[in-house]
């Protein structure tokens, strides 16, 4: 199959992100925006497509159509005097009153802080037989954005990890580049977790192609799943399905499984990154994530949804449990990055290389 994709220029050139290995110009973040892509089209997932089209049909546990990754980034857990005022004027903006009272509060004690949720995530997630990844920031206070040492939340980790859901690594504004700064991050994160971590996706979305996958892969990480668009929902290699990443320069397969980011909360509505996001009302982002679900379920495809535990109130807590409602409706495979990804590798149908 990986022959018929080559063959395949237009498709080959999505997939592999060819537009973006000498991509002159950046963001401030040094990422590739989705405003300097050719492939606009990114609501339709062309590559998942054209496989589907040539017979890959992957397989899920049970009758489940396709499957749904759902993920968490933890920035903040205990906010600062800046991130308070932050959120709750957000908030205030979206006229979501009683929130931003609860939020400019949450200094006060972990009991009301709506940021220390970990467990109503888990027991939101159980009503509809749903499992999810949280990624951690493995930070020193030297570091740039420095939110909360990960060893104050050692008791909050092996909850999550006992309670069978997965821990992965959120790598820092200095991990995506640097081999050191990732196998640092990631053995002071299993330090405190007490096991390996497989998962990872760096903050900001931050990532180069394809040099990110080939250190993550060295770093000895299974899967990675920051590959998305900061400011705009959808595929931008085109897949909706994991895949192994091709680096075009070696010439070689990367030995990662890579979960193509579709659905960020802050992408769809307003942006908790700098820069412009689609900035969609309730309805709007309910409309189009609808969308790109039964899309995704067209193809038996994965779709991986981010969803940071700084937005589980309000209208950002709508959306999420509605996500749940409709894919458990549907009968989705609702998992961490973790599962689907033993799952991928362990399953030669659902491969395509
Ligand atoms: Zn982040």
């Amino acid at each position: 199959m990986i022959d018929k994709l080559k063959q395949n220029r237009d498709v080959w050139k999505i997939f592999t992100r060819e537009e973006e290995y000498n991509s002159i110009f950046t963001d401030q973040f040094n990422r590739f925006p989705y405003y300097l892509s050719k492939y606009k089209d990114i609501f339709e997932p062309k590559v998942s497509k054209f496989l589907s089209e040539n017979g890959f049909k992957p397989k899920y546990p049970g009758r489940s159509k396709f499957a749904v990754c759902l993920t968490h980034d933890i920035d903040t857990v205990f906010p600062s005097v800046a991130d308070t005022l932050y959120f709750t004027a957000k908030l205030l903006a979206s006229g979501q009153k009683k929130e931003a009272y609860r939020t400019f509060f949450s200094r006060l004690s972990k009991n009301i802080n709506p940021f220390y949720n970990f467990k109503e995530i888990i027991e939101l997630e159980k009503k509809y037989n749903a499992k999810s990844s949280f990624y951690f920031l493995a930070q020193d206070l030297v570091d740039q954005d420095y939110r909360y040492n990960i060893e104050d939340l050692k008791e909050e980790l092996h909850y999550i990890k006992d309670s069978g859901w997965e821990v992965g690594l959120h790598g820092c504004h200095t991990s995506y580049n640097n081999l050191e700064d990732i196998k640092y991050r990631k053995k002071k994160l299993e330090k405190v977790l007490g096991e390996k971590v497989i998962g990872y996706r760096n903050h900001y979305l931050r990532f180069k192609v394809p040099d990110t996958w080939q250190l993550l892969s060295e770093a000895g990480f299974k899967y990675d799943t920051t590959l998305g668009y900061s400011n705009c929902a959808g595929f931008r290699n085109g897949m909706c399905h994991p895949f192994k990443p091709f680096n075009l320069k070696t010439d070689k397969e990367i030995d990662i499984l890579e979960f193509p980011l579709n659905i960020m909360d802050g992408s769809i509505f307003s942006s908790f990154i700098n820069g412009n996001s689609m900035s969609l009302d309730l309805e709007d982002a309910w409309n189009l994530t609808k969308n790109l679900i039964d899309t995704v379920e067209r193809y038996r495809g994965v779709i991986t949804i981010l969803w940071h535990n700084t937005s589980m109130q309000g209208n950002g807590l709508e959306l999420y449990e509605k996500i749940l409602i409709y894919c458990h409706e549907k009968g989705a495979w609702m998992t961490s990055g973790e599962e689907i990804c033993d799952w991928y590798l362990h399953n030669k149908d659902n491969r395509f290389d």
